[in-house]
């Protein structure tokens, strides 16, 4: 199977456990090689064998459904210092980019293989992060989370630090949702404001870490 093209479900998917509020403005889509949208009660109720083919994704904000082989030609140098995470995320809609560069280079380093992850469930999950990340802040935002990640791969692999550090799958991985998760729920102020404005979070906190 080629990973260029889709990425087929491994388990059977029981779809809706990751689903919250943040979720209620996606749609999940099914997608290969026919596109059309479908709603988010059928996503709930995609649990079954029979819809293996939902290989796919998109969410609503741009409303069409991605693929890594349709948007190859953007993806090709993504593995490079010269990637421009601000055109591509301009180029595929924020959104899009957030789910397909994590995609692109699990299956570039086999990883989904490697490790028997569900294609479904690790869309859901970006999605979760990226709806977590807020687009009101300037910098510690979605594209930072992801700008973060793939810098990390440049480091795993053109660096050579997979090689140097004997990393197994599951710690590549695991860098690689690090980074991308780094920043969730950054409200775009640091430790000071927080602690000096006496805000709820620095209440609860302690002033520690928040
Ligand atoms: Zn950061």
């Amino acid at each position: 199977m080629s990973h260029e093209i889709q990425i087929g479900f491994k388990n059977n998917f029981s779809g809706g456990e990751l689903h919250n509020n943040h979720m209620s403005d996606l749609t999940m889509v099914k997608a290969g090689s026919k596109k059309h949208t479908h709603s988010h009660e059928h996503d709930n109720n995609c649990h079954e064998s029979s819809h293996k083919h939902c290989s796919l994704y998109t969410l609503s904000e741009t409303g069409e459904a991605p693929t890594l082989e349709e948007h190859k030609e953007i993806l090709k140098n993504a593995g490079s210092l010269e990637f421009n995470i601000f055109k591509f995320s301009q180029d595929i809609g924020r959104d899009k980019a957030f789910i397909l560069l994590p995609m692109h280079f699990m299956a570039t380093l086999k990883l989904d293989d490697h490790l028997d992850i569900d294609e479904e469930k690790f869309v859901k999950f970006g999605e979760q992060i990226y709806s977590g990340y807020r687009r009101d802040v300037e910098y510690h935002n979605d594209i930072h989370g992801l700008d973060v990640m793939q810098f990390a791969y440049v480091v795993l692999t053109k660096f050579g630090l997979i090689k140097l550090a004997e990393l197994t799958s599951l710690d590549i991985l695991s860098t690689l949702v690090a980074a991308a998760c780094h920043d969730y729920g950054h409200d775009g102020v640091n430790n000071v404001y927080h602690v000096n404005t006496i805000s709820d979070r620095a209440i609860t906190y302690s002033d520690h870490a928040v």
